[in-house]
């Protein structure tokens, strides 16, 4: 708990320091100038500067910058303002007072200065000071976990619209975009089309390569298909098992028939071998498309039951293929 004097006279700061020592402070700093006091705290550093300084004791009268003037620039820097600042001064006007208060000091002291009431005041004044400490580091803390609360909210929201294998969105991420998607579509009058891709013969690719390779396989083509997805308002999430799903919005059927086939070649263009495959020597997978420029009656589930249709109908024709809903 350390105590700065500040004086330009040298036996006053010396006589205050001895009174206090009598008192039991041993913590005691001596200056003879504002300009000292900045320099002892280190105003001029960016640093953060110790917490050393508990209470200010300062005439009012000093040479260059008075003691006035020092309390407003200590209080008005954030680092320094909860430090308590004692104005000492010779002769006391309600404007002193006034001006003091306002500069930020906690109380004032008279010249000559009487014993009881330095330690009266300066007691009561330290005693504050360590409640405002314990508060100011309650807060500290407090906002520290609130923060630290907030970016694991983040996280979670983030991990629990994830799936875990492939770590792009999952169901559920979808189930709840999707809806928006949907109605700003229908406000705005705008084309949203859905994408369904389903890996062709996957069971076989287990049985052949084993479920781990078949976790790979999986993560390959949902990050190769992601990582061509550019626009924000378009996604892929894994709707289930071997399944994707694609959402495209303000884009209509015959685009979305090109960008389902692009993904088909994509995918194809990987060459994961599937030696057990009756399709083809590499992975396939087909998909069904369904667009439209929806009116509010259509439900999300509506669309989701076209694109479905569409795919069935592309395994049902020899899979590795794009159908749309309308062909059907
Ligand atoms: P089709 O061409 O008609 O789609 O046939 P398929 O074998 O791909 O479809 P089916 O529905 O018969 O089998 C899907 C397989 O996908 C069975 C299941 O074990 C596998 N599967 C689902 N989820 C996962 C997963 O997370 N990891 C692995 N390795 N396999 C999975
Ligand atoms: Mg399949
Ligand atoms: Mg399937």
């Amino acid at each position: 708990m350390a105590i700065l004097i500040v004086d330009d006279n040298r036996v006053l700061r010396t006589v205050i320091q001895s009174l206090l020592e009598n008192a039991g402070y041993t913590d005691i700093i001596q200056a003879d100038s504002a300009e000292q006091v900045f320099e002892i705290l280190g105003m001029d550093s960016d640093d953060k500067s110790d917490d050393r300084i508990d209470l200010i004791l300062m005439d009012i009268i000093l040479n260059g910058i008075d003691g006035i003037e020092a309390c407003r620039r200590i209080k008005n820097d954030k680092r320094f303002s909860h430090i308590p600042i004692v104005i000492i001064t010779g002769h006391i006007t309600p404007e002193h007072i006034e001006t003091a208060f306002k500069a930020g000091a906690i109380d004032f002291l008279t010249k000559p200065i009487n014993r009881l009431e330095l330690f009266a005041r300066v007691r009561s004044i330290l005693h504050f000071k360590s409640e405002m400490d314990r508060i100011r580091e309650r807060e500290q803390l407090l906002v520290k976990t609130t923060t630290e609360l907030e970016k694991a909210n983040v996280l979670l929201e983030r991990l629990s619209n994830s799936d875990g294998l492939t770590g792009i969105p999952n169901w559920r991420y979808f189930d709840q975009t999707f809806k928006k998607l949907l109605a700003s579509a229908i406000r705005l009058s705008l084309p949203l089309s859905l994408l369904m891709m389903d890996i062709d013969n996957f069971k076989l690719y287990n049985d052949t390569y084993g479920h781990l390779a078949g976790d790979d396989c999986l993560k390959l083509i949902s990050k190769a298909i992601h990582d061509t997805i550019k626009r924000e308002s378009d996604f892929i999430a894994r709707y289930g098992g071997e399944e994707f799903v694609i959402v495209l919005f303000g884009i209509e059927a015959d685009i979305a028939v090109t960008l389902a086939e692009n993904i088909r070649k994509q995918v194809f263009a990987l060459k994961i071998p599937h030696s057990s495959s009756p399709i083809n020597e590499w992975v396939t997978v087909s998909l069904g498309v369904a667009s439209c420029i929806p009116e509010p009656s259509i439900s999300p589930k509506n669309i989701i039951d076209w694109a479905d249709k569409a795919l069935y109908m592309a395994k049902r024709r020899g899979k590795n293929q794009v159908i749309k809903f309308d062909d059907l």
